[in-house]
């Protein structure tokens, strides 16, 4: 890749970047945003392949990505721990069958200094601004610690990076405390404290268990109801840690047995969504086992068909909503006062602290009104109608910009960092292809964005997320620019290798369109 490394550049073009304007700007093959599954996902492939010229820009001060941000209590992944890890990087000494955030961090971490990272990542740099430069056929990137050209700019930033906080009248005005779950206020002492918790998505119901035997007084704000289904966590032994140790086949077996066993899951979610209902009467006897009072059975029962939303995994969450101290709330939030929320029926209930878990935006992501392709046109721009891209990774008009679980490539069923294995692959290939044939410049043809968005949408239609319900999978105009339609293997097979038919091509040295 060393052809595509020019040195440094004069600094000129980005708009609104804080460093002096003639300083020698560093010019970096790869330059990666984020330092989750994603970013450190692609900077292993590129130091693989044998790439060293790269940063990875994040603007915390550690790495994780959602696994450093989501830190509230009860923070766990719902997908197995051994399935939950990168292939080629397995950890025998998970503690548990579904990993508590700390460890999944504290593994990112291990990976990153293991695969020799550490000196490519850059903290404290948020990216402002980031121009495609046609001329000089280069990304020029404004960060809040200084500017970067690259020949190459890959997102991984991940979809669920940017809290979302209600628009609710009067919340701005509330004199109590106010936080995100995924910016939990630690400092805080819930003890004895009247909270009122908004939102009973995957965030919710980790937490709502873990605070309500010590919170006085929990008032937990229902919009929708969860389909809920038994989680069955477990701790792994010594032994059997002992033996994924000795014998690394052991958990790799382990791996792909829960591999195809959530697989199967794709069938009722993407093909057959009448499958669904067999899974729906274990969830409802699940609520039936864990809840006596048909009242509260009636507020927690969902009326949608399972999958529609993200299907939840607890043990805890229904249990700790029987407790004589915890409030369910089913009728909507009218305001918020400076001491209370108020609803629909006009019942004001006195709170001191207020929890947001109202999810993140996904279909609306902030970076995409950053990052500005051919003719200066930004992503969000681009995305108007809702996001598109081609497999997810490559999108018209924004040259030498790939993507990590961008648009349609999240899952409801497995884990995505199968996905991000499958881009990274895609991304690591495509530079690969640029090198052998002196290739300066790749952007996929609109015609194939739109066929592969035709496909997948038509697709789309028979699966179970759009059988009637609102979700975040569902962008503005209620198109599902969020999940991949199908299995998982068959997106590894799509981006098994890049495909150069799919993509005009310019030779270095070349220009890139001719007027
Ligand atoms: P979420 O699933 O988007 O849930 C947000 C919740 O807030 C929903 O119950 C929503 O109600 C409610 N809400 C939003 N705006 C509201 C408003 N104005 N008034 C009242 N209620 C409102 O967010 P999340 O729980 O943070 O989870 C997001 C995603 O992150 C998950 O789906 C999952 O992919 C991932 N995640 C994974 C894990 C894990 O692995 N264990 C844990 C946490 C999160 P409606 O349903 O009516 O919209």
């Amino acid at each position: 890749m060393s052809a595509m490394s020019v040195g440094a550049g004069e600094d000129t073009a980005v708009g609104t970047a804080p460093a002096a304007a003639s300083r020698p700007v560093p010019h970096v093959c790869v330059a990666i945003v984020g330092t989750g599954f994603s970013g450190l996902g692609l900077a292993i492939g590129l130091k693989e392949r044998g790439i060293d010229d790269f940063v990875v820009l994040e603007r915390a001060d550690d790495i994780g990505g959602t696994w450093r941000d989501n830190t509230y209590p009860g923070a766990a992944c719902d997908v197995p721990s051994h399935l939950y890890s990168f292939s080629f990087a397995p950890n025998p000494d998970w503690s548990r069958a579904f990993s508590p955030q700390a460890e999944i961090r504290d593994y990112l971490r291990r990976c990153a200094v293991r695969f020799g990272l550490l000196s490519h990542l850059r903290f404290g740099h948020e990216v402002i601004d980031a121009l495609w430069d046609e001329g000089e056929r280069r990304w020029r990137i404004a960060t809040t610690r200084g500017r970067f050209t690259a020949d190459v700019f890959a997102l991984g930033n991940g979809p669920l990076a940017e809290p979302s906080i209600p628009a609710i009248p009067g919340l701005g005005q509330f004199e109590g405390t106010v936080f995100h779950s995924a910016r939990w206020d630690h400092g805080h002492d819930l003890t004895g404290e009247r909270v009122a918790v908004i939102g009973t998505g995957a965030s919710a119901i980790q937490f709502v268990p873990r605070i309500q035997p010590r919170v006085g007084r929990l008032t937990l704000f229902q919009r929708t109801p969860p389909w809920i289904m038994p989680r069955q966590d477990r701790a792994i032994s010594r032994r059997e840690r002992a033996a994924f140790r000795a014998a690394p086949i052991a958990q790799r077996v382990v791996r792909s047995a829960l591999y195809w066993q959530r697989e199967i899951g794709a069938l009722g979610l993407v093909y057959k969504p009448a499958m669904m209902k067999g899974v729906e009467r274990l969830a409802r006897a699940h609520l039936e086992a864990q809840v006596a009072n048909p009242a509260l059975r009636e507020k927690m029962t969902p009326r949608y068909r399972m999958g529609c939303k993200r299907i939840l995994l607890s043990d805890d969450f229904y249990p700790a909503l029987t407790w004589p101290n915890v409030e369910v709330v089913t009728d909507r939030i009218r305001a918020v006062r400076p001491r209370g929320v108020v609803t629909g029926d006009g019942v004001e209930r006195a709170v001191d602290t207020i929890i947001l878990a109202t999810g993140f935006h996904v279909t609306d992501n902030p970076v995409a009104r950053r990052v500005r392709g051919c003719d200066g046109r930004t992503l969000a721009d681009a995305w108007r109608d809702g996001p598109r891209a081609y497999l997810g990774a490559a999108i018209a008009g924004f040259p030498n910009l790939f993507m990590l679980i961008g648009p349609n490539t999240g899952l409801g069923h497995t884990s995505m960092v199968f996905m991000i294995e499958s881009q990274v692959a895609y991304i690591v290939d495509c530079l690969r292809v640029m090198d052998e044939r002196g290739l300066g410049v790749v952007e996929v043809r609109p015609a194939v964005q739109e066929a592969f968005n035709e496909e997948l949408q038509a697709r789309m239609r028979n699966t179970v997320w759009s059988s009637g319900c609102s979700s975040w999978y569902l962008d503005a105009n209620g198109r599902n620019s969020t999940l991949w339609p199908g299995f998982t293997w068959q997106y590894r097979l799509k981006t098994r290798r890049f495909d150069p038919a799919s993509y005009e091509l310019t030779p270095r040295g070349e220009s890139p369109r001719a007027p």
